[in-house]
């Protein structure tokens, strides 16, 4: 395993929309092991492949309860309610903004096997969702953000 170098805002692999992933093999495997390792390195909520240069549909997330998720072509596929609160992203350091996201969603996905996996979620875990899945679209949360805080602020989606 080995912790990935991040790309950051200004990178045009975090504006391009990412490919989808086709081949479930061990080199797959270990580019997730290196995300997650990636991820916990950099103390980030979630890490999306293009922050780490590959414009790829994967995306990793642990948000507390959640654990260790590992999404491969994810989709929302369902979305209702709305909830404002405060986001950064590690690949645009020192920044915090609210971001309005829907309450609750449902993501359908494939794991590491191409297996079909589906994860119905609320709370930080679908704002964590919706941020990662933006990433794939080349959607950063400065995009969406309704202002942006001063950079001395709190609890962060990455
Ligand atoms: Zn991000």
């Amino acid at each position: 395993m080995a912790i990935r170098f991040l790309r950051t805002e200004g990178d045009p692999v975090l504006r391009k929309p990412a490919l989808e992933v086709k081949r479930f093999d061990a080199a797959l495997g270990r580019l997730l092991d290196d995300m997650a390792e990636s991820m916990y390195y950099y103390e980030g909520v979630g890490l999306a492949a293009p922050q780490i240069g590959i414009s790829k549909q994967i995306v990793v997330i642990d948000a507390n309860e959640s654990g260790l998720l590992e999404l491969i072509n994810p989709e929302i596929v369902f979305a209702e309610g709305e909830e404002v609160d405060i986001e950064g992203c590690l690949s645009v350091p020192q920044t915090y903004g609210e971001v309005k996201r829907a309450a609750r969603v449902k993501v359908i996905a494939q794991n590491r096997l191409g297996e079909r996996i589906e994860i119905e979620a609320e709370g930080l875990l679908a704002r964590a969702l919706q941020h990662e899945i933006d990433h794939l679209q080349g959607v950063l949360f400065i995009d969406r953000a309704l202002r942006i805080l001063p950079p001395d602020d709190m609890e962060t989606v990455e």
